[in-house]
């Protein structure tokens, strides 16, 4: 019997989880034909999450939860979860509902046909402000301009994945995670499905405006060096035309002398080249920042209980 993981990350979702936990029954009693495993990652709540999920564990075998030691993110959640489940694919799910657990069936189908990576794609975003909906669309075009990788707009990590896509994704350890860039970048045979995408059920999103333009940051630098190779050819340009000026000035003071003048221009050009000079350092600085956390080699996540085990014994993935 084929065996299909249901990866949930859930943040502060005790509200969500008696919503969603029963819809999940719902399904996997409908599909008894496989084997079915509900791996919870607990990404470091601080509300009665882990204790609704110790709940469910009790009640029902099929349900396994990941307990991280404190809130690591959503990225280094799914990164906990791709290493402990079990199944021959897995399905990533949001525990707040906007991702429809009706669509799983449909998923399988066309993994059963041999696609490795069926994702989901949203046809509405649910409740969300015009800004915000603009500003998505913006960072989209830009990423996709700048990378060589193909990031799709209204998808986000509600796929099924194969065996083979999760082992490879485990491969991936850095520490500054842009999942959805990673679906990509692995490749495999990618299929699409259309879901509409409601509203929370409960709680609210964990979004703010500061962690999404983070998250768009790190999804440029750890996909594309293009800011660096842009700030090359602007400070190229911008010395090629310092040169020339400098030619010129340099002509014109040989030619009609040099009284004092021309204060407006330096002060321009020094706080024009100075700006030049710091965004480009600022640049540079995003990307060290980055190795500076790579280097580090720490691991992505910390597990304080496994099924509520202690899993320090058997070591850390
Ligand atoms: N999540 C998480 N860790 C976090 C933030 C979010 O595991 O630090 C989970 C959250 O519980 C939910 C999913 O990631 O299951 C998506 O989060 P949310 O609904 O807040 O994001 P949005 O739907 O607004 O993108
Ligand atoms: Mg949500």
């Amino acid at each position: 019997m084929k065996k299909i993981s249901i990866l949930i990350p859930c943040y502060n979702e005790e509200k969500s989880l008696p919503l969603l936990y029963p819809e999940l029954v719902k399904l996997m009693d409908a599909n008894s034909a496989y084997d079915w495993e509900l791996m919870f990652v607990n990404d470091g709540s601080t509300d009665g999450t882990l204790m609704e999920l110790q709940r469910l564990r009790q009640q029902d075998r099929r349900v396994n939860y990941v307990d991280l030691s404190r809130n690591f993110g959503k990225e280094a959640a799914m990164l906990a979860g791709f290493d402990y489940v079990t199944g021959d694919c897995m399905v990533i799910l949001d525990a707040d509902m906007q991702h429809p657990p009706t669509l799983i069936p449909e998923m399988i189908k066309w993994w059963e046909q041999g696609y490795e990576d069926v994702y989901a794609k949203r046809k509405s975003r649910g409740r969300e402000s015009w800004l915000r909906k603009r500003l998505s669309q913006m960072f989209y075009k830009l990423l996709q301009r700048a990378s060589r990788f193909e990031i799709l707009q209204d998808v986000g990590d509600f796929r099924l994945l194969d065996r083979k896509c999760v082992d490879a994704l485990k491969k991936m350890r850095e520490s500054e995670r842009y999942t959805k860039g990673m679906y990509s970048w692995i490749g495999f045979k990618k299929k699409e499905v259309e879901f509409m995408q409601g509203d929370r059920v409960a709680g609210t999103s964990s979004w703010s405006y500061r962690r999404l333009f983070s998250f768009a940051l790190d999804g440029i630098t750890s996909f594309t060096t293009a800011p660096l190779r842009i700030s090359t050819i602007v400070g190229f340009v911008v010395s090629l035309c310092a040169f020339i000026y400098m030619i010129y000035v340099f002509i014109k003071a040989l030619i009609w002398g040099d009284p004092v003048q021309g204060y407006p221009t330096l002060v321009v050009l020094i706080l024009f080249l100075g700006g030049i000079q710091l965004l480009s350092l600022g640049i540079i600085g995003e990307y060290i920042g980055r190795i500076y956390n790579e280097t580090k080699n720490r691991p992505d996540y910390i597990v304080r209980e496994f099924n509520g085990e202690n899993v320090s014994a058997k070591g850390n993935f």
